[in-house]
C-alpha cells in the first residue's frame, strides 16, 4: 500500500520534492478498528497551512509520516460492531490507499443516496462551509446583491448556486480566465462573471454591480477583499472563509487598504470556521439532498486518478487546475 508524506516543509510554493510516495505493508485491525480501502480522498487549501510548521487551528503535519485529510472508502477488515466489512465510510486519514481507522472515527455514508464522493462535496465539509457562510456567518437575506471568489471552485461553484437558492437576486462570481467565467455564468447559477486575472477587479465589479453588493463570500482575501469592500453597501457583510492568495506568502501580506470604509457604510467582516457550524449540517444535507433531486444544484468535480498523482492533484488545485471539487481517485 501507497502513502504520501510530506518530507520538507515548503517555502512558498509547494514543489512536488517536498513530498514522496512511500511503499508500506497493511497492518490488521486492533480491537475496535477497521482497515478501510481508501476510494476517494479529498486536496484541499487548508492543507497548505498544515504543511507550515506553525500553531493554527489544526496542527501541522509531522514530517516524514503520513498526511492526512478527508478520504472516503470501504471497509475490508472490521474488529469494531458498528462498522461491518463493504460499509462506505467516511473518515480523516487520506493521502494512503489503506487506512487503519479507530472505529469510532469512521462515518459510515449512505451510497444509495448519493456517490461516496460526495461526501467529501456537496455533502460534506465543502457544501456546509458555502452554507454556513451565507446563512449564519453573512447573514443573507431575500434581495441581497451577493458577491463570492474563488467562485468556480469547490466552495465558490456551491455557495453561488445556494445564495440564488435562498433568494440572492443577484450573484457575482470571480474566477480565473474565461472558460471559468463561462462555467460561471452557464453551470453554476452566476448572474455575472467577472476574470480576476484580466485585470481591474474593481471596474469589473462596479459594472457587475452598480448599485453595489450586500454580501461579499471571500474565499481569496487580498484584492479581492479590498473591491469588495469597496463595493459595498451600507450594512454589507462579509464572510471571510479563506485567503488563497495568500497561502504561499513568505512575507506577511498587508491588509485591504480601504478599512476607513467600515465605519460609514457600518460594513462587518466576520471569519469564521466550518467545524463550528456542525449544529446546521442536519438542516443543510437534508435542503442539499432536496436540491440536489431536484436539479437546482449542480456539483461538479474534478478527478485525477491515482496515489502517484495525488500531489499534482493538490499543486493543481492551488493554481486552479480545478473546477468544482478536486479529487483524487484512488481505486
Ligand atoms: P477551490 O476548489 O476553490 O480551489 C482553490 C481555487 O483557488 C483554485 O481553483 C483557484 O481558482 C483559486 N486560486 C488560487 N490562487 C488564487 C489567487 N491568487 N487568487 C484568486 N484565486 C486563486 O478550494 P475550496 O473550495 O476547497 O476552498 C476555497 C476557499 O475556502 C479556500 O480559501 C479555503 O481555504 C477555504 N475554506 C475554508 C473553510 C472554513 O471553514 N473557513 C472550509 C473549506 C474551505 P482560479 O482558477 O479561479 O484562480
Amino acid at each position: 500500500s501507497k502513502e504520501v508524506h510530506l518530507v520538507a516543509r515548503p517555502v512558498g510554493e509547494p514543489t512536488p520534492a517536498d513530498f514522496a510516495l512511500v511503499e508500506t505493508t497493511v497492518a490488521d485491525p486492533g480491537p475496535g478498528q477497521v482497515l478501510v480501502r481508501n476510494d476517494w480522498m479529498s486536496v484541499d487549501p487548508y492543507m497548505r497551512g498544515r504543511m507550515n510548521d506553525v500553531k493554527s487551528y489544526v496542527p501541522p503535519f509531522r514530517l516524514d509520516q503520513a498526511m492526512e485529510g478527508g478520504a472516503v472508502g470501504t471497509v475490508v477488515a472490521s474488529e469494531s460492531p458498528e462498522v461491518p466489512v463493504g460499509a462506505t465510510v467516511l473518515h480523516f486519514q487520506g493521502w494512503r490507499e489503506y487506512a487503519l481507522v479507530d472505529g469510532a472515527h469512521a462515518t459510515v455514508v449512505d451510497t444509495e443516496a448519493a456517490p461516496a464522493q460526495a461526501y467529501l462535496g456537496v455533502l460534506g465539509m465543502v457544501g456546509l462551509t458555502a452554507y454556513a457562510g451565507l446563512t449564519a456567518v453573512a447573514g443573507l437575506r431575500e434581495g441581497d446583491v451577493v458577491f463570492v471568489s474563488g467562485a468556480a471552485g469547490a466552495v465558490g461553484s456551491l455557495a453561488g448556486q445556494i445564495a440564488k437558492r435562498l433568494g440572492a437576486s443577484k450573484v457575482i462570481g470571480s474566477a480565473g480566465g474565461p472558460e471559468k467565467g463561462r462555467r460561471l455564468l452557464e453551470d453554476f447559477g452566476y448572474d455575472a462573471a467577472i476574470d480576476y486575472r484580466n485585470g481591474d477587479l474593481e471596474g469589473q465589479l462596479a459594472e457587475a454591480a452598480p448599485d453595489g453588493i450586500d454580501v461579499y463570500f471571500d474565499n481569496v482575501g487580498g484584492d479581492h477583499l479590498r473591491a469588495a469592500v469597496q463595493a459595498m453597501r451600507v450594512h454589507g457583510r462579509a464572510a471571510l472563509c479563506g485567503a488563497i492568495s495568500v497561502y504561499n506568502a513568505t512575507e506577511p501580506v498587508p491588509g485591504p487598504d480601504n478599512l476607513a470604509l467600515l465605519v460609514g457604510k457600518r460594513i462587518r467582516l466576520q471569519g469564521f470556521l466550518v467545524g463550528d457550524h456542525g449544529d446546521l449540517a442536519g438542516e443543510y444535507r437534508e435542503r442539499a439532498a432536496r436540491w440536489l433531486a431536484e436539479g437546482g444544484l449542480y456539483a461538479e468535480e474534478t478527478v485525477v486518478d491515482g496515489i502517484d498523482h495525488a500531489v499534482d492533484a493538490f499543486l493543481g488545485m492551488m493554481r486552479g487546475a480545478n473546477t468544482g471539487k478536486m479529487l483524487v481517485r484512488l481505486s
